[in-house]
């Protein structure tokens, strides 16, 4: 039996984050909750302001995110023990998807023993999180919904997959990413459209998981193809979210997980280089996916694995074979049978 959980409070309008002091004071008083520390995406201490101020924060209650590269299990344990002193009552994440999920990381390392690489896997949280608030500021990951924050570690790739990493509340304002350059929104956004298609064309799909993959692939083909709306891409991303949490995902993140590990590429950039050879798995899909590519001039990094060495290749086809859940969901129990290590590095060579 799978018990089924949502975000219990979501927020969506447009502008909302300049009221963020009111929903926060709405927050507190309800949830009898004082100290609020914020983890913010560095990029907008210099390059990028936000629409609006972060409410009522002395500079120390404000930690920095720095997101250049992917979110690492070291982050999150440096995080949880400047956090411990700071001893907040809550938790709001305002960024892209590793910010999202560094806040998600945080808020359990707080509240149970140990450090993040422990908790890597299904289900090993005990204790509940800390309270959080997430607040996207790109739109593909999920993140703001899923039950996943995924952390590289010195050995590997992989999230922490576990119902307290869920957010208590999240708050959607599509303009906040108004102002995100146009490959890192593609790329992002390419994130959802492969969750879609991984979701709907999985072993585990139910109607639950099939409606909001079928809204979310819908709203993602509608924004490249057709009519750019921010709201629809931030809607989008919530109902892949959703949609993989029913369900899962499948052949191309486990694939994509060996390209961030060895190659550092971020996730929906390392997501869209894979799912360019997986014609075999998701033909129709592949198809406008090289529409959307070509319509935006988006220009995928080829020869990647050009110089890998041999140990490497190993890491990343090990690194797949951790991805249990999404292979099965991908191509059934006997998924071992059809993808095996010679299989992945014949489709890893053609990168
Ligand atoms: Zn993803």
């Amino acid at each position: 039996m799978k018990i089924l959980q949502n975000v219990p409070e979501v927020i969506f309008q447009k502008g909302c984050f300049a009221d963020l002091t009111s929903i926060l004071a709405y927050v507190e008083k309800k949830h009898r909750l004082k100290r609020p520390v914020f983890l913010v995406d560095h990029v907008f201490k210099n390059k990028v302001s936000l629409p609006s101020p972060i409410p009522r924060s002395s500079s120390e209650m404000i930690l920095w995110v720095d997101t250049d590269k992917e979110p690492t299990t070291k982050q999150a344990d440096d995080f949880t023990k400047i956090m411990k002193e700071l001893n907040p009552d809550y938790i709001v994440g305002i960024g892209g998807g590793s910010v999202l999920d560094i806040t998600k990381g945080v808020s359990v390392l707080l509240n149970n023993p140990g450090s993040c690489s422990d908790y890597q896997g299904w289900d090993k949280v005990k204790n509940r999180a800390l309270f959080k608030i997430g607040i996207p500021t790109l739109s593909g990951t999920g993140s703001e919904v899923s039950r996943t924050c995924i952390f590289t570690s010195p050995t590997k790739k992989q999230g922490i997959n576990d119902d307290h990493t869920r957010f208590d509340m999240v708050i959607l304002d599509p303009t906040l990413t108004c102002t995100v350059p146009a490959a890192q929104k593609f790329f992002t956004a390419m994130d959802c459209y492969i969750h879609s298609v991984e979701s709907l064309r999985g072993t585990m799909i139910n109607p639950f998981s099939r409606g909001y993959a079928e809204k979310a692939l819908e709203l993602c083909v509608r924004y490249f193809l057709d009519r750019p709306d921010d709201g629809d891409l931030m809607t989008a991303s919530y109902f892949g979210g959703c949609s993989i949490v029913y369900s899962e995902v499948g052949i191309c993140h486990a694939l994509s997980y060996g390209i961030s590990f060895i190659l550092g590429y971020h996730h929906g950039e390392a997501n869209s280089i894979v799912f360019d050879y997986l014609d075999d798995y998701y033909p129709e899909d592949v198809k406008v996916f090289r529409k959307m590519l070509s319509t935006h001039n988006i220009e995928l990094p080829r020869n990647i694995m050009k110089g890998v060495s041999a140990s490497d290749i190993d890491k990343m086809i090990e690194l797949t074979y951790l991805m249990e859940k999404p292979l099965t969901n991908a191509l059934g129990q006997d998924w071992k049978l059809k993808l095996t290590p010679e299989k992945i590095k014949k489709i890893y060579s053609r990168m």
